[in-house]
């Protein structure tokens, strides 16, 4: 193995578990790649190398997928109980609760994030999610159906599980993504194979040793560590797959439909944004302004619903571009687990050259900077100042491709323009999320009804709740995450009719 540092911040039992030599869960057991080939994690603070872990290739995937086809066609977990599988899925959120510390470290130093976020965000959000799916468990029903046709029938249509789900999730809320993707199809009776980032495994794997050690029966969850093209392409494309659900890229989003093709397996995604944020010029401004800095900032702007386009009515521009940009100012870059830290490094060094790259075109395009900038001041780690650009115009980059990083493109808007705005907020190819910030009833929502996006928030932007359905119009992707509206991913409908 290559040359390990652990951040010397780190819990002995977190250390312990990072230099653990770092294996697979597949069919109940835990496995080393069929290959043998691992690959490094590396601490984005530092750039250095903190573990390896298995590399999946097809072999791993098929070996996965038929453990999961087995268990759902033979095994217990389908047949079960809807409470036994509801007091399972609870016990999983309760290890994971109790291990919230152990978790928040590790999320912060795979990913970057500050530990302190991670303790009250990921990991308590990701209980959430559990708790609030171990719930549906026994809520799953059909409907009795009265026929137009006027003989005598019975029909009724009953939720049955949609089969064997391959599950690829991206690495900006690793525990959180597992969440959202694990809890919904373990509460309608699927088996699953779930694919981590590449940049992320290490909350993925901590959690696979939970679900063991909560008695899911083998094959019911198995989890993979991999890259991409070796690991995700052919589970996206298996043929004894019966469902995928990604969140990552439009780009690969787009990919997953056509391997998907093969066999006609269902599909969910949850893609990019380019989220807008609308300040009217009657909103209360500091609320406006912490508002809106942290619609960008939250997780270094790693969130596929960022407020990264900030519309400001002229007469308050000045000053919340101001505000946002003493706050863009003042937020202290640290490594995560850095008690002061409040913005941590990016995930990796693909994601840093990124999104720098997209801070200078916005430059050479005639973006102006109002707070932040190419350069970080950091000599080591993938650490981007949280940025504000002005000056910029509809067709710049900036403004219309998701950047996924801490920059903002802040646009004035006047009177004349207020009827136009939700147009132009309207103006990308994603439909993912927007807020609205002003105190007059109406005109929110007003605004809120013409945004062509799946969440509106009012005067706030970023929450979440297991009960919420979240996902995207347009290329924001296909069907709903959370809430009630999830179990449609996860199930079939069947009707039943019998004569009389
Ligand atoms: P990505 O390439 O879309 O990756 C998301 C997941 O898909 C990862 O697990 C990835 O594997 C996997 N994947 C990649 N290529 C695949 C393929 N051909 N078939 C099946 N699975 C495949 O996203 P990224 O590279 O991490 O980030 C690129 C950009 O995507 C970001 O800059 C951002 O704009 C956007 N993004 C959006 C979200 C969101 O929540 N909407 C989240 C993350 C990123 P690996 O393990 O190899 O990455
Ligand atoms: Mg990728």
């Amino acid at each position: 193995m290559a040359t390990i540092a652990i951040d010397p911040r780190v819990s002995g039992t977190t250390a312990e578990f990072i230099s653990q030599r770092h294996k697979m869960y597949i069919d109940g057991r835990f496995v080393a790649a069929a290959s043998g080939k691992n690959f490094p994690v590396f601490n984005p603070a530092t750039g250095d190398v903190i573990t390896e872990v298995p590399e999946a290739e097809e072999e791993d995937v098929n070996r996965a997928v038929l453990a999961a086809r087995r268990a759902f066609d033979e095994g217990p977990w389908p047949r079960m109980s809807p409470s036994e599988r509801g007091r399972m899925i609870w016990k999983l959120a309760d290890l994971l609760e109790q291990h919230l510390e152990e978790f928040a470290e590790i999320e912060s130093l795979d990913n970057g994030k500050p530990r302190t976020i991670a303790r009250v965000a990921d990991v308590p959000l990701a209980v959430d999610m559990f708790r609030y799916m171990a719930g549906w468990a026994t809520k799953i029903s059909g409907k009795t159906l009265p026929l137009s046709s006027g003989y005598d029938f019975h029909s009724y249509t009953m939720r049955e599980p949609i089969g064997v789900v391959a599950q690829i999730i991206p690495w900006n809320f690793p525990l959180l993504m597992a969440a959202w993707k694990l809890a919904p199809a373990m509460a309608c009776g699927c088996t699953i194979v779930l694919k981590l980032a590449e940049q992320t495994p290490l909350s993925g794997i901590r959690l696979a040793q939970l679900i063991d050690e909560a008695g899911f029966p083998p094959g019911v969850v198995n989890v993979l560590t991999g890259f991409g093209e070796g690991a995700g392409a052919p589970l996206a494309a298996h043929d004894l797959v019966d469902k995928v659900a990604f969140t990552g890229s439009t780009e690969v989003g787009k990919l997953i439909v056509k391997a998907a093709a093969g066999n006609l397996k269902k599909v969910s995604l949850e893609l990019g944004g380019k989220s807008p944020a609308i300040v009217f010029p009657d909103a209360p401004i500091e609320q406006a302004v912490s508002g809106t800095a942290s619609a960008i900032f939250f997780n270094h702007g790693q969130c596929c619903c960022a407020g990264s386009r900030l519309y400001v009515h002229e007469k308050v521009f000045d000053k919340v571009v101001e505000g946002v940009s003493k706050v863009a100012a003042d937020i202290k870059l640290a490594p995560g687990l850095d008690p002061s830290c409040q913005m941590g490094p990016l995930v990796s060094d693909e994601q840093y050259r990124k999104v720098v790259g997209y801070i200078e075109s916005g430059i050479n395009e005639g973006a102006k900077i109002a707070a932040g900038g190419p350069v970080s001041g950091f000599d080591r780690g993938y650490f981007v100042r949280p940025t504000v650009l002005t000056n910029t115009n509809p067709r710049m980059k900036v403004v219309q491709e998701e950047i996924f990083g801490p920059v903002v493109c802040a646009v004035p808007f006047s009177d004349q323009e207020i009827d136009r705005i939700v147009k132009r907020a309207n103006d990308t190819v994603y439909g993912l999320a927007a807020s609205v910030w002003t105190q007059n009833l109406s005109l929110a929502h007003k605004v809120a009804r013409g945004l062509r996006a799946g969440t509106v928030w009012v005067n706030c932007h970023n929450v979440f709740d297991a009960s919420l359905p979240f996902g995207g119009y347009k290329q924001s992707g296909w069907g709903r995450e959370m809430g009630e509206e999830v179990l449609h991913n996860y199930t079939e409908v069947k009707a039943v009719t019998v004569a009389l």
